[in-house]
């Protein structure tokens, strides 16, 4: 019996994407939407990152407590993850909201450059912030955007940080960063079995490389993570219609390869994480 697959839908992100697709959901109330329907077709984890009335990256609580209350109202047992990615974001503000206990917060353990500005997630930041997640009972995803972050997130484990096992969100594909090579992910993926023993992933794919990513990890053993936070094209003729669209097609390939789509609850058990939402 090979484990159920988690879906995760990244729903919204903080790039302009908007600009490119229009179904990208910004205010909290079609973020909330967004990702009922989402759920409803197989995701089972929501990545969210919340916009001022602008449409730029915001760090505002009340924002992600908006979307957070929705969620848990509409979309019963789903994992809720904020994201404390930077991007237009001050670096002090980037856990302000964790106070709102989510059942995790994406976490990375490195800087590296993105495809037009430095992610800066300096030594002492990332162990403060990892520091605040433990002190809510949050589990980190892990985020490795290269390599050295996945043995950063095994030091953090042997500090006392980050609580083993360890979940880990690989990203590949995206330009400045690591590529879109299943030869890498497969010896990333034995890596981290190698210095994060028990340890669970999820990969990535960025723009075109979404679904082919998505594959690999499927048949790797691995998680799936899709949404119009990575990628706002269903194919190559079309920008996707939503999220939920992304996500079905995703279920409809963890089928493909033998496996079924993991519920919420399974979910948080193969996650390791409380049975329901704080
Ligand atoms: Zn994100």
């Amino acid at each position: 019996m090979s484990t159920p697959a988690v879906i995760s839908v990244a729903i919204t992100g903080s790039l302009p994407q908007k600009a490119h697709n229009p179904a990208v959901p910004i205010t909290p109330a079609e973020q909330v939407e967004a990702t009922q329907a989402a759920f409803e077709a197989g995701a089972a984890l929501v990545h969210i990152h919340v916009r001022d009335d602008g449409g730029a990256p915001s760090s505002d609580p009340e924002r992600f407590a908006r979307v957070q209350e929705g969620v848990l109202r509409h979309c019963p047992g789903m994992i809720v993850q904020f994201s404390t990615g930077g991007r237009g974001r001050e670096l002090e503000r980037r856990g302000a909201m964790l106070h709102l206990r989510p059942d995790m917060a994406s976490l990375a353990t490195g800087s590296v450059n993105f495809p037009t500005q430095v992610y800066e997630n300096p030594p002492d930041f990332v162990e403060a912030l990892a520091r605040s997640m433990s002190g809510f009972a949050i589990k980190p995803e892990v985020e490795v955007f290269d390599a050295a972050m996945l043995y950063n997130a095994a030091e953090l484990v042997k500090a006392g940080l980050v609580s083993a096992p360890v979940h880990v969100q690989f990203v590949l594909g995206l330009k400045n960063a690591l590529p879109a090579r299943r030869e890498l992910l497969e010896f990333l993926v034995r890596e981290l079995a190698a210095v994060l023993p028990g340890a669970t992933w999820t990969a990535a794919g960025i723009g075109r490389h979404q679904l082919t990513v998505n594959r690999w990890s499927l048949e790797l053993g691995g998680h799936a993570r899709t949404g119009l936070e990575d990628n706002v094209r269903f194919d190559d003729t079309r920008l996707a219609a939503s999220n939920a669209e992304l996500v079905a097609r995703v279920a409809t390939l963890v089928r493909e390869y033998g496996r079924s789509v993991a519920t919420p609850a399974e979910a948080r058990r193969i996650l390791g994480l409380r049975a329901q939402p704080a």
